[in-house]
């Protein structure tokens, strides 16, 4: 089903109203993860006006290490949802358990499904049975084929709405997080009719790189991008070494407008 063989147009995904596919371009921004309500509507609206079209955060939060902090989890969707009264802003946040399905259909208008569990099949299954739109990023050590494959998942249980999300894959290069596979965005499109985005924060995990590899992927041809941004990136409760300011996100975006406007 997620091959362009049976289906030649380019796919559009619905976001609560917000188009994602085809010429219609996905800018998901916000924290790694929900941090306190106050914070979290005033930042939504700065990048609002900054021109974002979702807002993204983590309520249940895949750490490396079992005693860093693992999200706020029912409460951070509570959160999420004050942000989307206050912004607008359909809101974009990752599912881990199939225990918790329920309350993400009813509180996020994306569904995604992080690199640790790109091939967490139940997880895909479950999501495949609702019909809101799923965030599908690679895994870290996933093929192209086997990426593919996890979205043949979803869709095979009835929800076509799944876009995908590159976020760097593990090499052996050291002096970035992750390394960004920018050809997967021409590959996948070539292969599938879903949209694609690009997340440069996991891939690059420094700052300073985010711009670059954006415009990278503006001029790649992605979709869409994911970007994590924190008022404060010092004091980010996760990835603050990878958020760009809110000021830092405007500025990039204007580039990018101006990419999308001359692509
Ligand atoms: C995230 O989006 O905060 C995240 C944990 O992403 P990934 O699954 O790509 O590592
Ligand atoms: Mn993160």
């Amino acid at each position: 089903k997620a091959n362009r063989q049976f289906h030649e147009d380019d796919s559009v995904i619905d976001i609560d109203g917000v188009k994602v596919g085809a010429e219609n371009f996905m800018v998901c921004a916000g924290p790694c993860s929900v941090e306190n309500e106050d914070d979290m509507v005033a930042l939504g609206k700065k990048l609002k006006a900054a021109g974002a079209n979702t807002f993204r955060g983590g309520a249940f939060k895949p750490r490396t290490s079992p005693y860093a902090f693992q999200g706020l989890g029912l409460e951070g969707l509570r959160i999420l949802n004050v942000v989307k009264e206050e912004t607008g802003l359909p809101i974009v946040s990752e599912l881990m358990s199939t225990d918790y399905i329920d309350d993400f259909v009813e509180m996020v208008d994306v569904i995604q499904i992080g690199a640790r569990n790109m091939q967490n099949f139940d997880l895909l299954k479950a999501v495949g049975e609702t019909n809101k739109p799923v965030l599908l990023k690679r895994g870290m050590s996933a093929t192209m084929k086997e990426w593919l494959m996890s979205a043949e998942y979803v869709m095979a249980g009835g929800n076509d709405n799944v876009i995908f999300c590159e976020r760097g894959i593990r090499t052996f290069e050291t002096a970035t997080r992750n390394t960004l596979d920018i050809q997967a965005v021409p590959v996948i499109q070539k292969e599938s009719h879903l949209p694609i985005v690009v997340d440069p924060s996991h891939a690059a995990g420094v700052r300073h790189l985010i711009p670059s590899m954006a415009k990278a992927a503006v001029m790649a041809g992605a979709n869409g991008l994911q970007i994590e941004v924190h008022e404060d990136p010092q004091n980010a409760w996760s990835d603050g070494q990878q958020c760009l300011t809110p000021d830092e996100f405007a500025e990039l975006m204007q580039t990018i407008n101006v990419l999308l406007d001359v692509e």
